[in-house]
């Protein structure tokens, strides 16, 4: 949970340096991607809480009940703190470990095959938006495409892992190679973060 402090939310503290995710991520689309568009997001989100029903609420409750602009900001806010914050410095042959990567094999066959359905979902999803890994409330993993600001909470679900397919989070690294930057990703996610998710 995202809490605010003294009403205003805070940007995440990356548990990197922005050149560290090079070449999967350079340093200039960390300064842009995490400097520029959330902290705007940010910015927009924290305007709109004085005064409002959701002054003191955590991002998520906030996710779950807002609409409009409010939704639309605090949604972007919460799903880029849920991406920068599973990266790590490149690693070849990075793959799910733990409690994660069995529910992986038990509920979609193999990495491979999970991996594979999770790029083209978020490759086939058209316009702006993220691809998603979530557990329902069984605890069954399920990909979802989310538009625009959307996050998996709304439905019910439980966010674990996302890619962010907005232009912006590709453009300058990979322009308009979308499966590109979607392939590479791996090579940066921290499955350590997204086994806490799991719980
Ligand atoms: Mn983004």
């Amino acid at each position: 949970m995202i809490q605010p402090i003294n009403g205003k939310f805070e940007m995440p503290v990356l548990p990197y340096g922005t050149s560290d995710l090079s070449p999967v991520l350079s340093a200039e689309t960390l300064d842009f991607h995490f400097g520029k568009h959330l902290q705007t997001y940010l910015n927009n989100l924290n305007a709109a809480l004085p005064g409002s029903a959701f002054e003191g609420k955590t991002v998520e409750e906030i996710v779950k009940t807002a609409d409009g602009a409010v939704f639309n900001n605090a949604g972007q806010f919460l799903n880029h703190c849920m991406y920068f914050m599973q990266f790590k410095a490149p690693f070849a042959g990075n793959i799910p470990t733990g409690k994660i990567a069995d529910a992986i094999v038990s509920d979609f066959g193999s990495i491979e095959k999970f991996q594979d359905e999770f790029q083209a979902k978020g490759a086939g999803l058209f316009g702006s938006g993220w691809v998603w890994l979530s557990a329902d409330a069984s605890g069954k993993l399920v990909i979802t495409q989310e538009v625009n600001a959307q996050n998996p909470l709304t439905k019910g679900l439980k966010p674990l892992l996302t890619f962010d397919v907005w232009e912006h989070a590709y453009y300058i690294d990979y322009r308009n190679r979308r499966p590109d930057y979607l392939k590479t990703l791996w090579n940066i996610v921290n499955w350590d973060v997204v086994n806490e998710r799991l719980g």
